[in-house]
């Protein structure tokens, strides 16, 4: 294990000089190379990145709130080291010619890289069993998923391999794999984060943001990947809260919201809904105020989720066609049109296949209206539950997932019983909204499963939900319990 595995433990203990940055780097790749072989949480580890960042700390030439942490990044960001492959044959061997605003600010604030983690290909599923390499182990147990999209990233800090990580939630990819995991991770507002150099995937949906174990660690990320680029239109031009000096405060007079539609969603598990409401009884115990809301159009949620993501799919992924990006076909061709399809037929994987057909046929001519404009007046429906139900409550408590870990290959066959997964994550992305998940408790006979805590907020409500999270994680341990992987 790391001798300090937090954030905040890390840098501080470097500055300190109880560690050197290069030792940390050391601890985290010896790590990656004793179990990962297990877990595959990774895509690729790149030492000499690693021991270079960490070098540059101890010799003082990158210093900042991140300096010398080892961390991982979701294997669909562009870094000009390495490659960025979407875990797609598509982009298999991908040198991105620039780097993600994210990971600039990430660097910039003295983070060290370890390497790339595992997702589904081109972030579509909730597995990682979409991911056209292999599949990544939940480090609680080894026979299950990690989640997804972002698995790879949710095992890597779980296992303990680095202190964060970072995922992108487009319909719950960092939430989910955060709940199956057992540790916390929190999908900014829509235009919190840059997108740019994050490969699309539903450009109106997609958000980039950190695992990680408890809140002081997830502040002290946000304040670093925050904020306006000019590189991305949709980033928004607020002030970046002081999320690291806020998260500490407890909210007084907080109230809880609870929606009657989240708890009747169909095939909750029964462990999971006691851990929630065992939750949402320590914030009574908090003196917060439980009030019922309703979210009426959540039931529309899946089905309009799964429109317009795969809408915009189809379109951002039409770049993949061998000439202009991605892998080209070797066989004989004889017109370009033969060379797009066999090039796109040979490079993505069923599900993305599967994404790209839904997606363009809901766009053509005379269905368009039928699904796709029909798909977004339900958004708007969606977003409106949300802004009448936070004018009663400060926060909405719900599942993160309906059920803990499942096995893998257990879901992978029924494409719809895998979208059903998104069920409670998938209405904060349409509606733009902020959400985190935090551990809260466990299932499972044989082994310990992790359970995790969904928390809803306004847009721009970050400070706020680390605040109610950091309530919580004050009064329980949940967050400090870690798999043992051997
Ligand atoms: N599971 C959802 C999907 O398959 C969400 C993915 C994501 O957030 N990237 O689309």
């Amino acid at each position: 294990m790391l001798a300090f595995d937090t954030v905040v433990a890390a840098r501080d203990a470097i500055r300190a000089k109880k560690v050197s940055a290069v030792e940390l780097a050391r601890q985290s790749l010896d790590r990656i190379a004793k179990v990962d072989p297990k877990v595959r949480a990774f895509n690729s580890v790149y030492p000499e990145v690693a021991l270079q960042m960490a070098r540059e700390v101890d010799e003082g030439k990158r210093s900042g709130p991140l300096a010398g942490v080892p961390i991982a990044l979701k294997d669909n960001l562009c870094t000009t080291f390495g490659t960025t492959t979407c875990s797609s044959r598509m982009l298999a061997n991908f040198h991105a010619p620039y780097t993600a605003t994210i990971v600039q600010k990430l660097e910039a604030a003295g983070a060290v890289f370890v390497g790339k983690t595992n997702l589904d290909e081109f972030a579509m599923g909730s597995s990682t069993e979409n991911s056209a390499t292999h599949t990544t182990r939940n480090p609680w147990d080894m026979e299950r998923v990690p989640g997804g999209s972002s698995g790879g990233s949710a095992a890597a800090l779980a296992a303990g391999m680095c202190c964060a990580s970072v995922g992108s939630d487009t319909g719950g990819s960092i939430r989910q794999p955060a709940a199956l995991c057992g540790v916390a991770g929190l999908k900014p507002t829509y235009g919190r984060v840059s997108r740019y150099g994050l490969v699309a995937f539903a450009s109106s949906l997609d958000q980039i943001g950190p695992f990680t174990w408890n809140m002081a660690d997830m502040a002290t990320m946000m304040e670093v990947i925050s904020g306006h680029d000019r590189r991305d239109a949709t980033s928004v031009n607020e002030p970046v809260p002081q999320y690291s000096t806020e998260v500490g405060k407890p909210l007084a007079g907080l109230r809880i919201g609870i929606a009657k539609e989240f708890q009747l969603a169909a095939g909750i598990d029964s462990a999971v809904s006691k851990a929630v409401s065992e939750a949402i009884d320590v914030y009574r115990k908090l003196g917060a105020s439980v009030v019922d809301v309703s979210l009426p159009h959540t039931d529309y949620g899946i089905a309009a989720y799964y429109v317009i993501a795969p809408c915009e799919a189809s379109s951002n992924l039409a770049r993949y066609d061998g000439v202009h990006f991605g892998h080209r076909t070797s066989e004989k061709v004889s017109d370009i049109v033969e060379l797009f399809s066999r090039s796109r037929a040979e490079g993505f994987g069923d599900e993305v296949k599967r994404r790209i057909m839904i997606g363009t046929y809901a766009l053509s001519s005379g269905y368009y209206d039928a699904y796709y404009v029909r798909a977004l007046k339900v958004r708007t429906l969606i977003k409106r539950d949300f802004d009448q139900a936070f004018e009663k409550c400060d926060v909405i408590a719900c599942p993160t997932s309906p059920t803990p870990a499942f096995k893998v290959g257990e879901k992978s066959g029924d494409p719809l019983s895998m979208y059903l997964c998104d069920v409670f994550t998938v209405t904060c992305n349409i509606a733009g909204i902020a959400g985190l998940s935090i551990p809260c408790g466990f299932a499972g006979v044989t082994k310990p499963l992790p359970i995790g805590l969904q928390l809803l907020g306004p847009a721009f409500s970050e400070t706020r939900l680390l605040q109610v999270a950091g309530m919580y994680q004050r009064a329980t341990d949940w967050h400090q319990r870690r798999p043992n992987v051997a």
